[in-house]
Protein backbone atom coordinates (compact mmCIF):
# COMPACT_ATOMS: atom_id res chain seq x y z
CA UNK A 1 0.00 0.00 0.00
CA UNK A 2 3.02 2.14 0.96
CA UNK A 3 5.14 1.48 -2.34
CA UNK A 4 1.62 2.77 -4.39
CA UNK A 5 0.98 5.20 -2.49
CA UNK A 6 4.78 6.64 -3.05
CA UNK A 7 4.64 5.93 -7.00
CA UNK A 8 1.53 7.85 -7.33
CA UNK A 9 3.29 10.96 -5.16
CA UNK A 10 6.43 10.35 -7.89
CA UNK A 11 4.20 10.51 -10.82
CA UNK A 12 1.81 13.53 -9.44
CA UNK A 13 5.13 15.83 -9.00
CA UNK A 14 7.09 14.75 -12.22
CA UNK A 15 3.43 15.83 -14.51
CA UNK A 16 3.44 18.87 -11.94
CA UNK A 17 6.95 19.64 -13.15
CA UNK A 18 6.61 18.98 -16.92
CA UNK A 19 3.51 21.60 -16.41
CA UNK A 20 5.43 24.13 -14.85
CA UNK A 21 8.51 24.14 -17.46
CA UNK A 22 5.54 24.27 -20.43
CA UNK A 23 4.17 27.40 -18.86
CA UNK A 24 7.60 28.95 -18.39
CA UNK A 25 8.88 28.20 -22.12
CA UNK A 26 5.12 29.29 -23.06
CA UNK A 27 5.84 33.11 -21.10
CA UNK A 28 9.45 33.98 -22.35
CA UNK A 29 7.83 33.27 -26.09
CA UNK A 30 4.81 35.19 -25.78
CA UNK A 31 7.27 37.97 -24.14
CA UNK A 32 9.81 37.88 -27.31
CA UNK A 33 7.26 38.26 -29.47
CA UNK A 34 6.11 41.55 -27.67
CA UNK A 35 7.15 44.05 -29.82
CA UNK A 36 8.27 46.36 -27.15
CA UNK A 37 9.52 44.10 -24.69
CA UNK A 38 11.49 45.00 -21.84
CA UNK A 39 14.80 43.17 -22.61
CA UNK A 40 17.90 45.12 -21.72
CA UNK A 41 20.62 44.56 -23.07
CA UNK A 42 22.17 44.02 -19.40
CA UNK A 43 20.66 43.82 -16.18
CA UNK A 44 20.41 47.93 -15.61
CA UNK A 45 21.10 49.35 -19.03
CA UNK A 46 17.90 49.04 -21.22
CA UNK A 47 19.06 51.12 -24.06
CA UNK A 48 16.70 54.23 -25.15
CA UNK A 49 19.41 55.97 -26.36
CA UNK A 50 19.31 54.30 -29.78
CA UNK A 51 15.52 56.33 -30.27
CA UNK A 52 17.60 59.40 -30.82
CA UNK A 53 20.66 58.37 -32.65
CA UNK A 54 22.00 60.97 -34.92
CA UNK A 55 18.44 62.26 -35.48
CA UNK A 56 17.45 59.40 -37.84
CA UNK A 57 15.20 56.78 -38.23
CA UNK A 58 13.86 56.31 -34.43
CA UNK A 59 13.99 53.10 -32.95
CA UNK A 60 10.56 52.36 -33.36
CA UNK A 61 10.41 52.72 -37.17
CA UNK A 62 13.36 50.46 -37.44
CA UNK A 63 13.09 48.03 -39.78
CA UNK A 64 13.34 45.01 -37.39
CA UNK A 65 12.33 41.11 -38.10
CA UNK A 66 10.04 39.98 -35.07
CA UNK A 67 10.11 36.13 -34.15
CA UNK A 68 8.15 34.02 -35.87
CA UNK A 69 9.33 30.86 -34.17
CA UNK A 70 10.17 29.75 -30.52
CA UNK A 71 13.63 31.62 -30.81
CA UNK A 72 15.17 30.96 -26.97
CA UNK A 73 15.47 27.21 -26.23
CA UNK A 74 17.34 26.87 -23.30
CA UNK A 75 18.51 23.37 -23.73
CA UNK A 76 19.87 24.16 -27.25
CA UNK A 77 23.13 24.76 -27.57
CA UNK A 78 24.31 28.34 -27.30
CA UNK A 79 26.30 29.68 -30.52
CA UNK A 80 29.23 31.64 -28.85
CA UNK A 81 30.30 35.39 -31.17
CA UNK A 82 33.77 34.14 -31.39
CA UNK A 83 34.57 36.58 -34.52
CA UNK A 84 32.50 39.76 -35.17
CA UNK A 85 32.33 41.85 -38.11
CA UNK A 86 31.04 45.26 -37.27
CA UNK A 87 30.07 47.53 -40.35
CA UNK A 88 29.72 50.29 -38.56
CA UNK A 89 29.35 52.84 -41.55
CA UNK A 90 28.02 52.38 -45.07
CA UNK A 91 29.89 55.62 -46.34
CA UNK A 92 32.53 55.25 -49.01
CA UNK A 93 34.32 57.46 -50.94
CA UNK A 94 34.62 54.43 -53.97
CA UNK A 95 31.97 53.29 -56.21
CA UNK A 96 32.89 49.33 -56.48
CA UNK A 97 29.80 47.89 -58.97
CA UNK A 98 29.47 45.05 -57.03
CA UNK A 99 29.67 46.30 -53.51
CA UNK A 100 27.43 44.08 -51.32
CA UNK A 101 27.02 46.72 -47.97
CA UNK A 102 26.25 49.88 -50.03
CA UNK A 103 25.14 53.10 -48.38
CA UNK A 104 21.66 52.54 -47.97
CA UNK A 105 22.08 55.07 -44.78
CA UNK A 106 24.41 57.41 -43.45
CA UNK A 107 24.09 56.96 -39.97
CA UNK A 108 27.06 55.89 -37.48
CA UNK A 109 26.35 54.93 -33.62
CA UNK A 110 27.45 57.36 -31.10
CA UNK A 111 30.56 56.40 -29.88
CA UNK A 112 29.84 55.30 -26.30
CA UNK A 113 27.16 53.37 -27.87
CA UNK A 114 29.23 51.71 -30.50
CA UNK A 115 31.69 50.86 -26.96
CA UNK A 116 28.71 49.91 -25.11
CA UNK A 117 28.05 47.40 -27.61
CA UNK A 118 31.05 46.27 -28.33
CA UNK A 119 31.59 45.21 -24.25
CA UNK A 120 28.16 42.88 -24.55
CA UNK A 121 30.01 41.22 -27.50
CA UNK A 122 33.16 40.78 -25.38
CA UNK A 123 31.36 39.63 -21.76
CA UNK A 124 29.56 37.22 -24.52
CA UNK A 125 32.37 35.43 -25.69
CA UNK A 126 33.64 37.56 -28.90
CA UNK A 127 37.61 37.14 -29.46
CA UNK A 128 38.12 38.89 -33.12
CA UNK A 129 36.23 41.96 -33.95
CA UNK A 130 36.89 43.44 -37.43
CA UNK A 131 35.93 46.78 -38.46
CA UNK A 132 34.41 47.56 -41.61
CA UNK A 133 31.98 49.47 -43.62
CA UNK A 134 31.62 51.00 -46.26
CA UNK A 135 35.18 52.65 -45.75
CA UNK A 136 36.09 52.57 -42.10
CA UNK A 137 38.53 55.53 -42.52
CA UNK A 138 35.97 58.15 -43.42
CA UNK A 139 34.16 58.32 -40.45
CA UNK A 140 36.00 61.45 -38.26
CA UNK A 141 38.80 61.17 -40.73
CA UNK A 142 39.51 57.56 -38.81
CA UNK A 143 39.38 58.68 -35.39
CA UNK A 144 36.01 56.83 -34.64
CA UNK A 145 37.20 53.47 -35.69
CA UNK A 146 40.76 54.21 -34.34
CA UNK A 147 39.05 54.95 -30.85
CA UNK A 148 37.40 51.92 -31.29
CA UNK A 149 40.44 49.65 -31.73
CA UNK A 150 42.03 51.43 -29.03
CA UNK A 151 39.11 50.52 -26.70
CA UNK A 152 38.82 47.11 -27.94
CA UNK A 153 42.40 46.03 -27.80
CA UNK A 154 43.22 48.27 -24.77
CA UNK A 155 40.38 48.13 -22.27
CA UNK A 156 38.54 45.26 -23.49
CA UNK A 157 41.69 42.91 -24.39
CA UNK A 158 40.12 41.56 -27.76
CA UNK A 159 42.37 39.02 -29.17
CA UNK A 160 42.24 40.18 -32.71
CA UNK A 161 41.74 43.87 -34.28
CA UNK A 162 41.33 43.94 -37.45
CA UNK A 163 39.97 46.56 -40.13
CA UNK A 164 38.95 46.29 -44.10
CA UNK A 165 39.50 49.05 -45.93
CA UNK A 166 40.33 50.32 -49.09
CA UNK A 167 43.53 51.91 -48.21
CA UNK A 168 42.77 55.23 -49.67
CA UNK A 169 41.78 57.31 -46.58
CA UNK A 170 44.56 55.48 -44.36
CA UNK A 171 47.42 57.95 -43.22
CA UNK A 172 50.74 57.55 -41.05
CA UNK A 173 49.51 60.18 -38.44
CA UNK A 174 46.73 57.13 -37.98
CA UNK A 175 49.14 54.73 -38.00
CA UNK A 176 51.06 56.96 -35.16
CA UNK A 177 47.90 57.56 -33.39
CA UNK A 178 46.40 53.71 -33.13
CA UNK A 179 48.62 51.51 -34.88
CA UNK A 180 49.75 49.71 -31.79
CA UNK A 181 46.28 48.60 -30.97
CA UNK A 182 45.65 47.06 -34.08
CA UNK A 183 46.44 43.14 -34.95
CA UNK A 184 45.55 43.32 -39.15
CA UNK A 185 44.38 45.35 -41.65
CA UNK A 186 42.93 44.26 -44.83
CA UNK A 187 43.02 45.90 -47.82
CA UNK A 188 41.10 45.74 -50.58
CA UNK A 189 42.66 44.94 -54.73
CA UNK A 190 41.11 43.24 -57.32
CA UNK A 191 43.88 43.97 -60.08
CA UNK A 192 47.09 45.04 -60.09
CA UNK A 193 45.88 47.03 -63.22
CA UNK A 194 44.78 50.36 -63.05
CA UNK A 195 42.39 50.53 -66.16
CA UNK A 196 40.16 47.10 -64.65
CA UNK A 197 40.46 49.38 -61.12
CA UNK A 198 38.61 52.26 -63.11
CA UNK A 199 36.09 50.00 -64.76
CA UNK A 200 34.97 48.35 -61.19
CA UNK A 201 34.63 51.41 -59.66
CA UNK A 202 37.86 50.63 -56.65
CA UNK A 203 39.08 54.31 -56.62
CA UNK A 204 38.01 57.91 -56.34
CA UNK A 205 38.69 60.19 -59.01
CA UNK A 206 41.93 60.22 -60.39
CA UNK A 207 43.63 59.02 -57.05
CA UNK A 208 45.49 55.92 -57.74
CA UNK A 209 43.94 52.68 -56.16
CA UNK A 210 47.82 51.02 -56.60
CA UNK A 211 49.80 53.67 -55.11
CA UNK A 212 47.15 53.99 -51.87
CA UNK A 213 47.89 49.80 -51.56
CA UNK A 214 51.61 50.44 -51.81
CA UNK A 215 51.72 52.84 -49.26
CA UNK A 216 49.56 50.92 -46.36
CA UNK A 217 51.43 48.42 -47.03
CA UNK A 218 54.57 50.31 -46.14
CA UNK A 219 53.01 51.41 -43.29
CA UNK A 220 51.74 47.80 -42.07
CA UNK A 221 55.48 47.34 -42.03
CA UNK A 222 56.69 50.22 -40.32
CA UNK A 223 53.99 50.32 -37.46
CA UNK A 224 54.25 46.34 -37.55
CA UNK A 225 50.63 45.58 -38.59
CA UNK A 226 49.79 42.60 -39.91
CA UNK A 227 48.50 42.97 -43.50
CA UNK A 228 45.84 41.65 -45.53
CA UNK A 229 44.62 41.52 -48.99
CA UNK A 230 41.21 40.97 -49.94
CA UNK A 231 40.57 40.08 -53.38
CA UNK A 232 37.07 39.84 -55.04
CA UNK A 233 36.56 37.88 -58.16
CA UNK A 234 33.71 39.17 -60.14
CA UNK A 235 31.21 36.44 -60.79
CA UNK A 236 28.38 35.95 -63.01
CA UNK A 237 25.94 33.70 -62.84
CA UNK A 238 24.30 31.53 -65.84
CA UNK A 239 24.88 34.92 -68.45
CA UNK A 240 27.13 36.65 -70.32
CA UNK A 241 30.45 37.41 -68.07
CA UNK A 242 31.67 40.54 -68.14
CA UNK A 243 34.39 40.44 -65.69
CA UNK A 244 37.74 42.45 -64.72
CA UNK A 245 39.69 40.26 -63.08
CA UNK A 246 39.08 36.74 -63.59
CA UNK A 247 42.03 36.06 -66.03
CA UNK A 248 44.48 38.34 -64.24
CA UNK A 249 47.91 36.57 -63.09
CA UNK A 250 48.16 38.66 -59.84
CA UNK A 251 51.28 35.85 -58.28
CA UNK A 252 53.90 38.76 -58.65
CA UNK A 253 52.45 41.31 -56.97
CA UNK A 254 50.97 38.82 -54.07
CA UNK A 255 54.08 37.50 -53.48
CA UNK A 256 56.25 41.19 -53.70
CA UNK A 257 53.63 42.51 -51.05
CA UNK A 258 53.61 39.08 -48.95
CA UNK A 259 50.90 39.64 -47.21
CA UNK A 260 50.31 37.60 -44.32
CA UNK A 261 46.72 36.20 -45.75
CA UNK A 262 45.31 36.60 -49.39
CA UNK A 263 41.78 35.84 -49.30
CA UNK A 264 39.93 35.20 -52.72
CA UNK A 265 36.11 35.38 -53.00
CA UNK A 266 33.86 34.98 -55.21
CA UNK A 267 31.63 38.10 -55.86
CA UNK A 268 28.03 37.40 -54.06
CA UNK A 269 24.80 38.96 -55.24
CA UNK A 270 22.67 40.39 -52.12
CA UNK A 271 19.12 40.85 -52.82
CA UNK A 272 18.99 44.58 -52.07
CA UNK A 273 22.56 45.86 -51.96
CA UNK A 274 23.86 44.97 -55.65
CA UNK A 275 20.22 43.43 -56.92
CA UNK A 276 17.00 43.43 -57.27
CA UNK A 277 14.88 46.96 -57.23
CA UNK A 278 15.76 48.53 -54.17
CA UNK A 279 20.06 47.94 -54.75
CA UNK A 280 22.13 51.09 -55.16
CA UNK A 281 24.50 48.34 -57.23
CA UNK A 282 24.14 46.15 -60.18
CA UNK A 283 26.21 43.46 -59.88
CA UNK A 284 24.75 40.63 -62.10
CA UNK A 285 27.76 41.89 -64.82
CA UNK A 286 30.39 41.27 -62.24
CA UNK A 287 29.59 37.35 -61.82
CA UNK A 288 31.60 34.41 -62.67
CA UNK A 289 31.22 30.80 -62.65
CA UNK A 290 32.47 28.50 -60.54
CA UNK A 291 34.93 27.33 -62.92
CA UNK A 292 36.17 30.25 -63.73
CA UNK A 293 36.72 31.10 -59.84
CA UNK A 294 37.90 27.64 -59.46
CA UNK A 295 40.46 28.50 -62.76
CA UNK A 296 41.57 31.78 -60.86
CA UNK A 297 42.67 29.61 -57.50
CA UNK A 298 44.31 27.00 -60.22
CA UNK A 299 46.52 29.95 -61.27
CA UNK A 300 47.74 31.08 -58.03
CA UNK A 301 48.03 28.41 -56.38
CA UNK A 302 51.63 28.83 -55.51
CA UNK A 303 50.51 31.30 -53.31
CA UNK A 304 50.56 29.64 -49.58
CA UNK A 305 48.87 32.71 -48.26
CA UNK A 306 45.83 32.18 -50.75
CA UNK A 307 42.32 31.51 -48.74
CA UNK A 308 39.75 30.57 -51.26
CA UNK A 309 36.12 31.80 -50.54
CA UNK A 310 33.33 30.77 -52.58
CA UNK A 311 29.85 31.89 -51.97
CA UNK A 312 28.82 28.28 -50.69
CA UNK A 313 31.32 29.76 -48.06
CA UNK A 314 31.00 33.11 -47.47
CA UNK A 315 26.97 33.57 -47.65
CA UNK A 316 26.23 32.29 -43.59
CA UNK A 317 29.74 31.76 -42.17
CA UNK A 318 30.18 35.34 -41.24
CA UNK A 319 28.52 36.97 -38.14
CA UNK A 320 27.65 40.61 -39.54
CA UNK A 321 27.24 43.66 -37.46
CA UNK A 322 25.47 47.02 -39.19
CA UNK A 323 25.40 49.96 -38.06
CA UNK A 324 22.70 50.10 -35.87
CA UNK A 325 24.03 46.60 -34.21
CA UNK A 326 21.43 44.48 -35.58
CA UNK A 327 22.93 41.05 -37.34
CA UNK A 328 22.12 40.61 -40.63
CA UNK A 329 20.70 37.29 -41.64
CA UNK A 330 21.98 36.28 -45.52
CA UNK A 331 20.73 32.97 -45.74
CA UNK A 332 17.57 33.95 -47.74
CA UNK A 333 20.05 35.89 -50.12
CA UNK A 334 19.02 39.32 -48.87
CA UNK A 335 20.42 41.00 -45.39
CA UNK A 336 17.65 40.61 -42.58
CA UNK A 337 18.42 42.64 -39.58
CA UNK A 338 17.86 41.03 -36.01
CA UNK A 339 16.89 44.06 -33.61
CA UNK A 340 19.63 45.87 -32.42
CA UNK A 341 22.29 43.89 -29.22
CA UNK A 342 21.84 47.27 -27.77
CA UNK A 343 18.07 46.64 -27.07
CA UNK A 344 17.91 43.24 -26.70
CA UNK A 345 20.91 41.78 -25.75
CA UNK A 346 23.50 39.35 -27.21
CA UNK A 347 21.39 36.24 -26.96
CA UNK A 348 18.52 37.50 -28.52
CA UNK A 349 19.65 39.19 -31.16
CA UNK A 350 22.28 35.86 -32.04
CA UNK A 351 18.84 34.09 -32.78
CA UNK A 352 18.35 36.07 -35.75
CA UNK A 353 21.88 36.07 -37.20
CA UNK A 354 21.35 33.20 -39.67
CA UNK A 355 25.10 32.24 -38.68
CA UNK A 356 26.28 28.86 -39.59
CA UNK A 357 28.88 27.84 -37.43
CA UNK A 358 30.05 24.75 -38.96
CA UNK A 359 31.11 26.61 -41.94
CA UNK A 360 32.33 29.39 -40.18
CA UNK A 361 34.72 26.62 -38.74
CA UNK A 362 35.21 24.48 -42.03
CA UNK A 363 36.43 27.97 -43.77
CA UNK A 364 39.14 28.51 -41.56
CA UNK A 365 37.19 31.40 -40.23
CA UNK A 366 39.54 30.63 -36.47
CA UNK A 367 43.04 31.41 -37.48
CA UNK A 368 46.13 32.86 -36.16
CA UNK A 369 44.64 36.44 -35.60
CA UNK A 370 46.45 38.06 -33.17
CA UNK A 371 50.24 39.71 -34.19
CA UNK A 372 51.67 38.73 -31.15
CA UNK A 373 50.77 35.27 -32.47
CA UNK A 374 52.10 35.40 -35.58
CA UNK A 375 55.39 34.60 -37.13
CA UNK A 376 55.58 38.37 -39.05
CA UNK A 377 58.21 38.21 -41.80
CA UNK A 378 58.93 41.93 -42.70
S1 LIG B 1 35.52 50.01 -51.27
FE1 LIG B 1 34.06 49.33 -52.78
S2 LIG B 1 33.28 47.38 -51.97
FE2 LIG B 1 34.25 48.47 -50.27
S3 LIG B 1 32.58 49.59 -49.31
FE3 LIG B 1 33.55 50.96 -50.79
S4 LIG B 1 32.33 50.74 -52.65
FE4 LIG B 1 31.85 49.00 -51.31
Amino acid sequence: MMELFAATACLLCAALFALMLAINRFRIYNKLKEPNNNLCATENTCCGRINSLNGELPAAKLPTRMPTVMPSDEYAEKVVPLSVNYHFTRKCNYKCGFCFHTAKTSFVLPLDDAKRGLELLKNAGMKKINFSGGEPFIVKKGAFVGELVKFCKQTLGVESVSIVSNGSLVSERWFEQYGEFLDILAVSCDSFDADTNEKIGRQQGQKSHLISLRSVRRLCADYKVAFKLNTVVAFKLNTVVNTHNKDENMVEEIMQLNPCRWKVFQCLLIDGENTGPDALRRAESFVITNAEFDEFLRRHKDVECLVPESNEKMQNSYLILDEYMRFLDCTKGAKEPSRSLLDVGVDNALNFSGFDEKMFFKRGGKYVWSKADMQLDW
